[in-house]
């Protein structure tokens, strides 16, 4: 997924009283014609202050737990399985980093008992959407709890004009879900969230989440031996992704940030060529989904070869995806840096 960084810092404040201006609209819409069909909500004047004074018991029994995005959805399904009735905010294939909520977002928060989200400033829609679902019950699971952030551990390249780049995470870069090791810190900050929230079933998360570390513990193994083979492999990326991995396993990563998403000028290609000189880089990295025929012939150019690396913020809602992609993320390394 993609960054869109050039919203100017000025129209901020602006479009967050824009688009909360249009939930609230779009939830009395919603209220009214109930085209929306997928929960029981009645259609009496604010449904989710109601669901939410009567909160969370469900018939099951079960906690309701809702995770912001892709990974954090297969980590806390791993650690909760059956035990806990886990949905996901954004929808996988949607962009997490300028995601706008919906109403359906609202009500899914307001009858929650758990919200699990990544942190680091990652889910920008989420500090509005929570305030109007106005649920005083809502315990936040926040998984990036002791986990020291970075910034850029590796050089960032910005294509464009500096003064318009307005790309920074508040708290610092996000996508620690791409190192295992922390990854693992997030599933010991959910299980411990999930205990806390639903005491009851305490072995059961203990039992889940130990079994995910385990797997956790060999990948972090595969990915130390086969990339130690090759320090300081250096690769572009065009999203800011990859900095916690790259200084888990002595790569460097330099990011180009912003060719998919914006028109590039000559000098902006000439940047990234001038990048790809600067820092004997061994492979160009777009992602998957994203068809840019500007990287195609970047990639021709410069006669490297494109390769796929996947963020992991788009694919399948089963846990045991993130190994997958993991793996593949891993192939794709030990090729590119051979
Ligand atoms: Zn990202």
């Amino acid at each position: 997924m993609t960054q869109i960084p050039r919203k100017s810092k000025k129209n901020k404040p602006q479009s967050g009283i824009v688009s909360l201006f249009t939930l609230l609209i779009l939830i009395t819409v919603t209220g009214c014609n109930q085209t929306q069909t997928t929960s029981s909500i009645n259609t009496e004047q604010s449904p989710q202050l109601q669901e939410a004074a009567s909160t969370p018991i469900q018939k099951s029994g079960k906690i309701k737990v809702v995770a912001t995005f892709l990974p954090m959805y297969w980590f806390t399904k791993a650690v909760a399985g059956d035990t806990a009735d886990v949905t996901i905010l954004v929808p996988p294939g949607t962009e997490v980093h300028e995601y706008q909520a919906t109403p359906e977002n609202v009500r899914a928060i307001a009858t929650a008992n758990v919200l699990v989200k990544n942190g680091l400033g990652l889910e920008k829609f989420l500090e509005p959407t929570v305030k109007n679902a106005q649920n005083p019950k809502l315990t936040q699971i926040d998984t990036s709890k002791s986990i020291q952030p970075i910034e850029k551990i590796s050089p960032v390249v910005e294509a464009g004009n500096q003064e318009e780049h307005d790309h920074e995470h508040t708290g610092g870069n996000p996508h620690i879900w791409l190192d295992p090791v922390l990854a693992k810190q997030q599933i010991i900050n959910i299980r411990d969230g999930l205990i806390a929230a639903d005491t009851a079933n305490k072995n059961i998360y203990e039992t889940n989440a130990a079994a995910y570390i385990k797997q956790l513990d060999y990948l972090n193994n595969q990915y130390q031996q086969t990339l130690q083979k090759n320090p300081n492999c250096t690769f572009v990326t065009f999203h800011d992704a990859y900095p916690y991995l790259a200084k888990r396993y002595n790569l460097k990563q330099v990011a180009v940030v912003e060719i998919p998403e914006d028109q590039l000028t000559p000098t902006d290609v000439q940047k990234a060529v001038n990048a790809v000189k600067k820092y004997k880089v061994k492979a160009l990295f777009g992602e998957p989904g994203i068809d840019n025929k500007l990287l195609t012939s970047l990639s021709k150019d410069l006669n490297l070869t494109l390769r796929e690396l996947d963020s992991l913020e788009t694919g399948s809602t089963e846990p045991q995806h993130y190994f997958q992609a993991m793996q593949n993320n891993l192939q794709t390394l030990a090729t590119a840096c051979k």
